[in-house]
């Protein structure tokens, strides 16, 4: 039997919790060393299918200020991100925009919206 470990850092809160994974034989054999459920279930899909949040901004048209910062609604393969913030240079919206609209659905088909962080009001 061959035994890895992988440690890992739980980022879903500021406790920053660092946890191991151990595999045997290629497969996930415990998830140790983190406080709450969360940070076990982190730590499984980093090893697996890591995906983090995508923070960015979009251009705006008429809008108070030229770029409006957007999110992701949920977490983005990490794979992808990059292509993500790439294809986000292409959005451009018209204000007025409110928190939460939709400025990018289903972004590159990966099943995730991104979202207007904040409020932004038209120029005129
Ligand atoms: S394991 Fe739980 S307590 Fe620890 S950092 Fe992750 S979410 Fe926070």
């Amino acid at each position: 039997m061959t035994e890895q470990v992988r440690r890992v850092s739980c980022i879903v809160c500021p406790i920053s919790c660092q946890g191991e994974v151990v595999f045997e034989n290629g497969q996930i054999k415990e998830v140790r060393g983190f406080n709450c459920p969360r940070g076990k279930a982190y730590a499984q899909t980093e090893v697996t299918a890591p995906k983090r949040m995508l923070t960015s901004t979009v251009k705006v048209k008429n809008g108070t200020i030229p770029l409006l910062p957007v999110v992701s609604k949920q977490p983005l393969p990490k794979g992808k991100i990059m292509d993500c913030a790439k294809a986000l240079r292409e959005v451009c919206i018209t204000a007025p925009v409110k928190e939460g609209d939709i400025v990018c659905p289903n972004i590159l088909g990966l099943g995730v919206d991104i979202i207007a962080s904040r409020d932004l009001a038209a120029a005129n």
